[in-house]
């Protein structure tokens, strides 16, 4: 196993911020996690988990202890019942798994192409997109138990998944390395054509849209708000959504819909968000002065999506979280909800 030492992590990140990590190992096996935990331990080294770095935002000093590179490979099928159970290394690249499982023609994660990231990081926040999450699909996690060293298979519901979340980003956050994670998909199942967009695309196509098309059309339109990454587009260098829709109670929503109507406002209704009593975050924060495109400096609103927050090139991370705390204020003056941010602050 090879120990690094003040290895850049900008580079490793989809965003390009931050600082080094004071040690880095790279982990291939399940054995070589073992070893940099003990590592950690062993010279009392704080501990972080790296998967493909979508969903980070990196403090400019880095990370003082050790930064863990979970790089396990490895796609195993098998049929279980009328499913296809497909065991996935936490290394996999999370797209390259889907167009295969859509090259197998099974279904269950096709609305989910394109989003960057490891397959390990799946299951932390719950990745979703397009009407359907891994919750749906997720069989099993295999995780180590940092608490008392075990390898343990955590089965769905152990997971607790919600709206992106799970108990590795809330209750047991810290505690798991995922090594493996299990996903039961659908044998010549139909693709999930439940969202606005996806319908609109296939508007007028006369035949049944497959698999493969459904992909592809997810591709397309993730592309065209930046949210697939597509080198040389500076609207890509983000971490995805920075907000969280958030969920509200009747109460809340009540409030909420009284201060749109005194602006004159309605509240956009997707019945795709409002079954889950959610909100558009992108519409609270485009209705609170921000637009696509907004920001002149280094660091911006996405020209493409306003939940995204770019780097235009050579931002700091503090950049990032000053103009994050700026639209967080602006928004809870304006609404009075305060939005949570999606990706995870390390090193701060
Ligand atoms: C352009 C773009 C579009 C995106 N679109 C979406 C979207 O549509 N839907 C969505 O849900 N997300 C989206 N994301 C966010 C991101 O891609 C996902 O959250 C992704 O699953 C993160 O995985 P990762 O491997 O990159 O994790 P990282 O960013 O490396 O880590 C994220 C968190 O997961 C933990 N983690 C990662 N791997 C492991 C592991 N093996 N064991 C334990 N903990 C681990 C880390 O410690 C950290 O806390 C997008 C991001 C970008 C940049």
């Amino acid at each position: 196993m090879l120990i690094q030492e003040n290895v850049p992590l900008a580079p490793l990140t989809t965003l390009k911020v931050g600082g080094p990590a004071r040690y880095f190992v790279q982990a291939h096996t399940i054995a070589e996690v073992g070893e940099a935990v003990s590592l950690a331990r062993s010279r009392n080294l704080a501990f972080f988990v790296l998967g493909g770095g979508s969903n980070l935002v990196i403090s400019d000093a880095g990370w003082p202890g050790l930064v863990l590179k979970v790089s396990i490979p490895g796609v195993e099928e098998r049929s279980q019942g009328d499913k296809s159970l497909f065991e996935v290394g936490a290394g996999e690249q999370w797209d390259k798994f889907v167009a295969q499982a859509v090259s197998r023609n099974c279904a269950g994660v096709e609305c989910l192409s394109g989003i960057p990231g490891s397959v390990g990081g799946t299951p932390v926040q719950n990745v979703g997109a397009y009407g359907q999450e891994v919750a749906d699909t997720i069989e099993s996690v295999l995780a180590l138990d940092l608490k008392d060293g075990q390898v343990r298979e955590l089965c769905n519901e152990a997971c607790s998944f919600q709206y992106r979340t799970s108990i590795f980003n809330t209750s047991e956050r810290g505690r798991y390395v995922i090594l493996r994670v299990t996903y039961a998909l659908t044998p010549d199942g139909e693709p999930a054509i439940l969202y606005a967009d996806l319908k609109k695309y296939f508007a007028g196509w006369s035949t049944k849209p497959s698999l493969a098309d459904t992909r592809e059309a997810v591709r397309q339109i993730r592309a065209s708000k930046a949210m697939l990454i597509t080198p040389g587009d500076e609207d890509c260098r983000s971490a995805g959504s920075f907000f969280k829709n958030p969920v509200l109670s009747d109460e809340q929503y009540k409030e909420l819909s009284q201060r749109a109507t005194a602006k004159g406002l309605q509240i956009p209704s997707y019945p795709a968000l409002q079954a889950q009593r959610k909100i558009s975050a992108a519409w609270l924060v485009e209705h609170s002065g921000f637009s696509k495109g907004y920001g002149n400096g280094r660091v911006g609103i996405s020209r493409k999506h306003a939940l995204a927050i770019v780097n235009r090139g050579d931002a700091t991370a503090a950049e990032f979280v000053a103009l994050k705390e700026q639209i967080q204020r602006r928004v809870e003056d304006t609404w009075g909800l305060r939005l949570e941010t999606e990706p995870v602050f390390v090193g701060f």
